[in-house]
């Protein structure tokens, strides 16, 4: 894996949504009204200077995201699983193309798939009778996603928030099956504190861990002792916070990351996905997080 120190990126999700015409449109002519969300999302994240960016994530939420399209599974408020998981066809495959094609070569892109874990305590299970298999059966439906993104994106992300709820003791055969044959860059995005699991962390065979440093400053003191040879994804902009840091402020919090962990080992990200921030202030987080990082290299 080979990118320039201090590369940005985004976690995920951006607050685009359709427009109400395009909704309508909808009904009428079958028109994808989220084609315009995901070139806004791409819009501003190129705008803002961000070199790997998403499609934004605007379908849906991560969870229903995928849980709608895999078979073996009832949409209800929460999704019930009522048969063996199976990916009968690509799930975000086509609104990756289009993010590819807006994009133009002028950015990298980023796909994202909700981790198997995350996925399995967010689903009510009345197949498989023990969580592991409900993991791993999402793992096993979800690989075929995985190798298919890996055709048109850069780098593949796998989200895992619930990894800091409760670690699971067999996170390391989830992760290496979703992966499995996927040749381009691997990265595990897990948000929320993971001081008590980031030397379990380290074992796995991706090669990004991508966390919130913002939100969870004391992280650095535990990185800052443990060995490993990922790439940090290094969130230093908050993403529950709906007002931006001043370029000084994000410069400040990369100049302690930098001291822990190096700037040859750090990519820059927010914390977590942007979707609950206004659009507006979305946009100025990345703007200034990119200055920031500019201001610090020149
Ligand atoms: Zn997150």
């Amino acid at each position: 894996m080979n990118f320039p120190p201090l590369t940005t990126t985004v976690v995920g999700s951006y607050p685009a949504s359709p427009h109400v015409k395009n909704l309508f449109n909808y009904c009428k002519t079958g028109q994808d009204p989220y084609e315009d969300s995901i070139r806004e999302a791409v819009e501003a994240q190129i705008s803002a200077g961000i070199d790997i960016i998403s499609d934004g994530q605007t379908r849906n939420d991560m969870i229903k995201l995928f849980a709608a399209k895999l078979g073996g599974i009832r949409m209800r408020q929460k999704p019930v699983v009522i048969g063996e998981l199976e990916h009968r066809k690509p799930i975000t495959l086509d609104d990756q193309k289009l993010a590819k094609e807006i994009i133009d070569n002028r950015a990298m892109l980023k796909g994202i798939i909700t981790g198997p874990f995350t996925l399995a305590m967010s689903c009510q299970d009345e197949f498989y009778g023990s969580q592991e298999k409900l993991a791993m059966g999402f793992a096993e439906a979800l690989n075929h996603e995985a190798r298919a993104l890996s055709g048109i994106v850069d780098i593949l992300q796998i989200d895992e928030p619930f990894f800091s709820v409760e670690y699971p003791e067999y996170a390391d055969n989830l992760i290496s099956t979703i992966f499995s044959g996927v040749e381009i860059p691997r990265g595990l995005h897990v948000c929320g504190d993971v001081s008590n699991i980031f030397e379990k962390l380290v074992e796995l065979d991706v090669q990004i861990l991508d966390h919130e440093f913002a939100a969870h400053p004391e992280l650095l003191n535990i990185v800052a002792e443990v060995d490993f040879s990922q790439t940090i994804g290094f969130g230093c902009v908050r993403s529950d916070v709906n007002t931006s840091e001043t370029v000084p402020e994000i410069l400040e919090t990369i100049k302690k990351g930098i001291d822990s962990i190096g700037n040859y080992k750090m990519m820059l990200d927010p914390d977590c996905g942007l979707r609950h921030l206004t659009p507006e202030v979305a946009r100025e987080k990345l703007q200034n997080m990119v200055r920031a990082r500019d201001s610090h290299e020149s």
